[in-house]
């Protein structure tokens, strides 16, 4: 069957999608770009906020229109898993739903729905331990790997822990396994994925272990993970970024909120002070470490009091990026029942004001490498200048220096020159290695 998906949300998401493409291959399906001219679509689906959620059921129905009247419509993904057989009561002509936890059965979903039979397969299995992935067969310069799927935490805001289940990690040697394949096929650069990965385990290797062992892979040049809860980020993990040559000084530690009245009803687990100790920590052994965060503001009962200790937190750390969003209610999860009580135009007021300062410290961060010369690994050409290249520092900012896009793959030297909003701009000192 010739094959078109979509992918939303998150890179657990794309990795997934990345998955299931590689499934289809081996099942002897081709991937093709247009809806239109496809036998199955596929919509692999994000349900993390409401507004998400509500955009992906307009897409669907606009998918239904475009495809052929004979194609197959299926949803895949937190979606699919969080709403089950009522998304064929939202939009006609879906002929299957696949939850989170039952990719591997969609080659033979497929097969049924090629036969005229509508299947609904969302069980979360706890005792599941991971959807084999076939091996690669064609791989970018920078991709994902999966090492943990679902989470325990139930931080009160959050629908994951109802849609991708319990926390599992997957087995190092099967980790291990795919990084050596895919530096085979040309990777770089690999971001190992999960929840909250610094709460992985395999038997008795942790997090820290997994990462020894993939520094170890020949052909890998820089290592990087997502994401680290701040509760379970321990003194070896910090330790083995100091001491591990290919692991990237990047940190992205979701703090949420500065006020430990918040985080508490947040269920984050830590308060403000630990937060800040485990900055100091990071910071001491791992000297010019890029910390990012994710940040909520207008959670309900946050005081103007409990927001300015979010702005404090913000100076105090003195972020290189964040992610910031306004609260909103998602259905299904415990904040839901609090009242949603600041007033929207607060919350936006709030939002504009964690935005505006976050610009200000980016972007003096960034000032301060003007002059200094960074290690870039090549992605390719700049898609606003193709004489230029682009690519990534390993704190993973980005630059753009002129020079032939044809080195991709390569470290590079670049000597920063001048900085814009989000992007560091220089020229190459030499034509660097491969
Ligand atoms: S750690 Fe909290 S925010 Fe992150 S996925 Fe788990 S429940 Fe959601």
């Amino acid at each position: 069957m010739r094959i078109y998906m979509e992918t939303y949300g998150c890179q657990m998401n794309e990795y997934d999608s990345g998955m299931m493409k590689a499934m289809l291959r081996a099942s002897g399906h081709t991937l093709v770009g247009d809806a239109a001219r496809a036998d199955a679509v596929i919509v692999n689906t994000c349900s993390v906020r409401e507004r998400a959620e509500t955009r992906v059921l307009g897409r669907l129905r606009h998918l239904r229109g475009l495809a052929g009247r004979d194609a197959i419509l299926g949803v895949v993904g937190c979606v699919a898993q969080r709403m089950g057989d009522a998304l064929a009561r939202e939009v006609k002509g879906i002929s299957f739903v696949v939850g989170t936890d039952q990719y591997a059965l969609l080659p033979d979903v497929l097969e049924s729905a090629r036969n005229g039979l509508v299947r609904f397969e969302t069980t979360v299995d706890p005792t599941e331990s991971y959807v084999a992935r076939p091996d690669a067969t064609e791989a970018g310069l920078c991709e994902f790997v999966s090492v943990a799927r679902g989470c325990d935490n139930y931080c009160s805001y959050c629908i994951v822990p109802y849609v991708r289940g319990r926390e599992r990690s997957r087995p190092a040697r099967a980790v291990v396994r795919e990084v050596r394949r895919l530096a085979e096929l040309g990777t770089r650069d690999v971001t190992l994925l999960g929840q909250n990965v610094n709460s992985y385990r395999d038997g008795s290797a942790d997090f820290a272990d997994l990462l020894k062992v993939v520094n170890d892979v020949d052909g890998i040049e820089r290592i990087r993970f997502a994401t680290s809860h701040p509760k379970d980020l321990s003194e070896g993990l910090v330790a083995a970024m100091a001491d591990l040559p290919k692991v990237c000084e990047h940190l992205h530690l979701p703090v949420q909120s500065g006020s430990t009245r918040t985080l508490e009803r947040m269920n984050r687990s830590y308060a403000r002070e630990q937060y800040l100790s485990l900055v100091d920590m990071v910071r001491e052994r791992v000297p010019g470490a890029a910390l990012t965060t994710d940040i909520i503001v207008g959670f309900p009962g946050e005081s103007e009091a409990d927001f300015e200790e979010t702005l404090s937190l913000m100076e105090n750390v003195r972020f290189d990026s964040a992610f910031m969003f306004r609260y909103s209610v998602r259905e299904g999860t415990k904040a839901a029942k609090l009242p949603d009580d600041v007033p929207e135009d607060v919350k936006i007021r709030r939002l504009t004001s964690v935005i505006e300062l976050q610009k200000a410290i980016t972007s003096e961060l960034n000032g301060k490498l003007a002059g200094s010369t960074v290690e870039v690994l090549v992605e390719g050409p700049s898609e606003r200048d193709p004489s230029s290249l682009f690519g990534r520092t390993r704190t993973g900012k980005a630059v753009v220096a002129p020079g032939p896009g044809a080195l991709a793959g390569r470290l590079v030297p670049v000597r920063i020159e001048r900085v814009t909003a989000w992007t560091l701009h220089g020229a190459m000192a030499e034509n660097g290695r491969r």
